[in-house]
């Protein structure tokens, strides 16, 4: 999912300034969009499932207003909260005032929260996390002399990997749980607006420069007279532990996290990937969009030539957004198409981001096949994927993932390749080693959570419900 806020100067273009925002994060998330503009206290809020270019035209984001700050979010969608009502954010009217909050990643005690929360009579509309983080800040805002102050007491309870931006009347505030596994940042504008956004990709799309991270734990106030206060009681860098992923797979090449270019990440993997599963080939090819930067790095690193062997159709959203295997399978199928002369009579080396459930490069093994490469060796950029992320990414039952019912062996067997290499564990943490990062969560690959997990799967909201009734 992704977050993006911004504030400044009154302007009736400033939803249209989030807008281009979203589209820059539009990658983060697919399902649902929404921008909420602050015009004095007075909120307007458009939101809907689809794009973001689905969502909004012309008219609606007319609609929305003037005003001196607005925040719009990106919603991917897992199986349990696919619903339209989970569309973000949220605004809520409560004791003190109003508030619009949008998230990012997701909260591990959220069923346990939410039970609590219930038997002292809320009643929700929602299976979205985005709505019990709003019921938790604003009921600490009732003994809280500022926002900020209950949002700090709040994040006592929200456990998990998040990102938060609020939008109260006067400010809006960024917050990164502490251990900064979803990343956060901001930067300003010429005209001296702030610009908060979950990647630096979205801080360019708006002609802001990059100011900072907001660091793990932290809560950042963005106030409409222009200042700019942090509460840093609770970071500690030491505590890190960035979203691995981030690198291999979630966020767009052009943004830098931790003070390294996503891309140049990418590339470092290819390389370690070549250096750990080395082969005789006649050309490297790259998945797109995520696996292309790890193409270049393993051909630098092996010196077979980089070329261009699969094709993406660019109108179709990333495969895994769509729920149900058999959905799934046909949107493969018509999402990337190869290119015959790249791969006709080769030995071709393809390499993918990760290897989820293996059906996207099984998919594609036969495709270069049926194009002639004579040869195919499958090459994963990220570690076998092993464990559920409870921290946003819609990878949450185990026996789905394929590295974890069968052996390598079997895996390069069922995909159909020659061989088969994964990148090493111990390289998977290096892959930021030009930035400032001091500590990754690598729980999808090593089962290392860096919080609790959840004593309660997400699928049991329903169930607590009807078992209350009963
Ligand atoms: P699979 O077909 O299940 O093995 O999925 C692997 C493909 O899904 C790779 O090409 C990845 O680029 C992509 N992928 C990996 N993780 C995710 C995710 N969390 N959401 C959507 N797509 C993903």
């Amino acid at each position: 999912m992704g977050v993006f806020g911004i504030i400044g100067e009154k302007r009736t273009s400033v939803a249209q300034s989030v807008y281009y925002g979203l589209y820059a994060l539009q990658h983060r998330g697919q399902e649902s969009a929404g921008i909420v503009v602050n015009d004095d206290g007075l909120f307007s809020l458009h939101k809907g499932s689809g794009l973001v270019n689905d969502v909004f035209d012309k008219k609606t984001l007319d609609s929305l207003g003037k005003g001196n700050m607005a925040i719009g979010h990106v919603r991917y969608g897992t199986l349990l909260t696919k619903d339209k009502a989970n569309a973000e954010p949220i605004v809520v009217n409560h004791i003190k005032g109003r508030l619009a909050i949008a998230t990012d990643g997701a909260i591990v005690n959220a069923v346990e929260l939410k039970h609590e929360l219930e038997l002292q009579g809320m009643i929700f509309h929602t299976t979205s996390d985005a709505e019990i983080i709003s019921y938790v800040i604003t009921k600490e805002r009732i003994t809280s002399a500022s926002i900020e102050e209950a949002v700090y007491k709040a994040m006592d309870k929200l456990l998990g990997g998040y990102c938060l931006l609020l939008m109260s009347p006067q400010k809006i505030i960024a917050a990164r749980d502490k251990n900064g596994i979803r990343p956060l940042c901001y930067g300003r504008k010429e005209n001296g607006e702030y610009v908060i956004a979950s990647e630096s990709c979205a801080l360019d799309s708006v002609g802001a420069t990059f100011v900072r991270e907001i660091k793990p734990g932290e809560i950042v106030v963005f106030s409409a007279n222009g200042e700019v206060k942090s509460l840093t009681e609770r970071c500690n860098k030491e505590k890190e532990t960035l979203c691995v992923f981030e690198y291999v797979y979630t966020a767009r090449p052009d943004s830098v996290i931790c003070d390294c270019s996503v891309h140049l990440a990418r590339k470092r993997a290819g390389a370690y990937l070549a250096k750990a599963h080395p082969v005789e080939a006649d050309v490297v090819v790259g998945v797109p969009d995520s696996g292309l930067d790890a193409a270049r790095g393993y051909a630098e690193e092996s010196g077979i030539p980089y070329e261009i062997g699969l094709i993406k159709n660019k109108y179709i959203g990333r495969t895994f957004i769509s729920p149900g295997q058999s959905t799934r399978e046909d949107l493969v199928r018509i999402k990337l198409n190869p290119v015959s002369s790249t791969v006709k009579g080769k030995r071709v080396v393809l390499v993918d981001d990760s290897i989820v459930r293996g059906t996207t490069c099984a998919r594609l093994v036969r495709l270069l096949r049926s194009a002639g490469a004579t040869e195919v060796h499958l090459r994963s950029s990220a570690p076998p994927f092993l464990n559920p992320c409870y921290y946003g990414t819609d990878i949450d039952s185990k026996e789905a993932l394929i590295a974890n019912n069968h052996t390598i062996d079997e895996i390069r067997d069922i995909v159909g390749a020659d061989t088969l290499g994964y990148l090493p564990l111990e390289a998977v943490t290096k892959l930021g080693e030009s930035g400032n990062c001091t500590g990754y969560c690598t729980a999808c690959f090593d089962g290392n959570y860096p919080t609790e997990t959840p004593k309660c799967p997400k699928d049991r909201y329903d169930y607590k419900i009807s078992e209350k009734h009963e």
